[in-house]
């Protein structure tokens, strides 16, 4: 089965691998599947691995186009970490369960799309005899992610735009010690600076002919494999239907949930938790919103005043079915953590702050959602020390694989936020 693409803005007719490796479409939308494939869940779920389940999945999606025996080799080799499910239990949370996507390199749900991602351009760049530059806008976790993911694969360079100063010491470390064929730059400014930087790098007649792509969620081939974790999670609660919650920032998770739901995987319904920037809660509340400027929080990597990916599920969803598929809610900085402290005491769980947005969200939602509730958790907590220290008055241990990037080297430039700036970097 062979999936075609469709821009957001109009233009049809893009196969899987024109929209991997452009990332954006030519008119400027994203790209979006023309048709919805038909992949057998169920089947799918009696896999004993995660990895081929994922592979039995996307078979439907992607097999014709990078063969089977792709397929299987790429999956096996980017979805190699485990994905458990827990259930949270005491103080009111029974039939709460967390979904941990942390358990990857970078410890970030990241880790899925951009491996999976890396490797599938490597496929596609070989059978072309082709390179590429990948520009990647990140508030944190996805600069790392796709660092990590991308290293060493020959016909692909990685340039990282980040926010200087705006994410966290542990961030920062993960994206700045030295890979192959990876460069960083601290970009004075925000990261809404960055993701412009990183369009209008798109747009600049001077840069094109030289392979510019992107890995930030606005590539399709991030999406298709976060897919895989809602399924996971529905094969763990064993037909029981999860209704679930996704700390949310610039809305590539949710889609990816909504994707595999509108293909067919069992969802009882989905809720974006978000933190202060709140303009798809609003929009799902009834508001008319527009997108605002982004407001600096706990949950560094959610600070996303215009998530790019609504554009996505606006052109996915009618309005009306998309405020009966999805609630919103937006949980301010002290209210994220007292939840923190709240699931602590309750539960004994430790959650990162990005994690704890949603169940504050489930919290306030508790006597309208069904039962099972999966809460997405998007970032081990140990990345963030400092504040749950803050919350709950000692920092989690670092696992080995946080704790081993303290001991490399790193490399970073400091650059202004301008096309300019950017354009230097990339034609020298
Ligand atoms: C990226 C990220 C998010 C937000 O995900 P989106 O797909 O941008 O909505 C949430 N939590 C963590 C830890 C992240 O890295």
């Amino acid at each position: 089965m062979s999936i075609s693409y469709r821009s957001t803005r109009g233009e049809k007719g893009a196969s899987f691998e024109d929209a991997l490796l452009h990332g954006l479409a030519p008119d400027g939308g994203l790209y979006v599947p023309a048709e919805l494939p038909d992949p057998d869940f169920r089947a799918a779920m009696e896999a004993s691995s995660f990895h081929e389940m994922g592979r039995r999945i996307l078979s439907a999606w992607v097999e014709e186009e990078v063969g089977a025996e792709a397929l299987a080799r790429i999956t096996e080799d980017a979805l190699n970490f485990p994905v458990p499910l827990i259930s949270l239990d005491g103080g009111g949370w029974s039939g709460v369960h967390v979904l941990e996507l942390f358990h990857g390199p970078t410890l970030s749900f990241k880790d899925f799309g951009a491996r999976t991602m890396a490797r599938w351009m490597g496929h596609f760049l070989d059978v072309r005899d082709e390179k590429v530059t990948i520009l990647v806008a990140t508030s944190g976790d996805t600069g790392s992610a796709v660092a990590d993911g991308f290293a060493g694969q020959d016909r692909i360079d990685v340039v990282l735009l980040y926010p200087k100063g705006k994410v966290s010491p542990v961030q920062e470390r993960q994206l700045i010690v030295e890979r192959p064929g990876v460069r960083a730059l601290a970009v004075e400014g925000h990261f809404d600076d960055c993701q412009r930087m990183v369009k209008e790098a798109f747009m600049d007649p001077s840069l094109a002919g030289r392979g510019l792509s992107s890995a930030n969620s606005i590539n399709i081939g991030r999406l298709l494999p976060q897919m895989l974790y809602y399924a996971w999670a529905v094969r763990g609660l064993k037909g029981n239907v999860p209704f679930f919650c996704v700390p949310s920032g610039n809305l590539g998770n949710l889609t990816a949930g909504v994707l595999a739901h509108l293909s067919g995987m069992p969802a009882a319904g989905f809720l974006a938790a978000h933190n202060a920037n709140d303009f798809f809660p609003r929009l799902l509340g009834g508001e008319d919103a527009t997108f605002g400027s982004t407001v600096r929080t706990l949950s560094n990597a959610m600070d996303v005043g215009a998530p790019s990916n609504f554009e996505r599920l606006d052109a996915l969803l009618e309005r009306t079915q998309l405020r009966r598929l999805i609630r919103g809610e937006s949980v301010t900085d002290e209210d994220t953590i007292t939840s923190m402290r709240r699931i602590y005491e309750q539960t004994g769980y430790v959650a990162d702050p990005h994690t704890a947005v949603g169940p504050e969200a489930v919290r306030r939602r508790r006597d309208e959602l069904p039962e099972p509730t999966v809460v997405l958790s998007t970032a081990h907590p140990a990345k963030f020390p400092e504040t749950v220290h803050r919350a709950i008055g000692f920092e989690p241990e670092a696992p080995v694989r946080l704790a081993s990037f303290w001991d490399r080297d790193v490399a970073v430039e400091t650059v202004s936020p301008t096309l300019e700036a950017l354009r230097a970097q990339l034609v020298r």
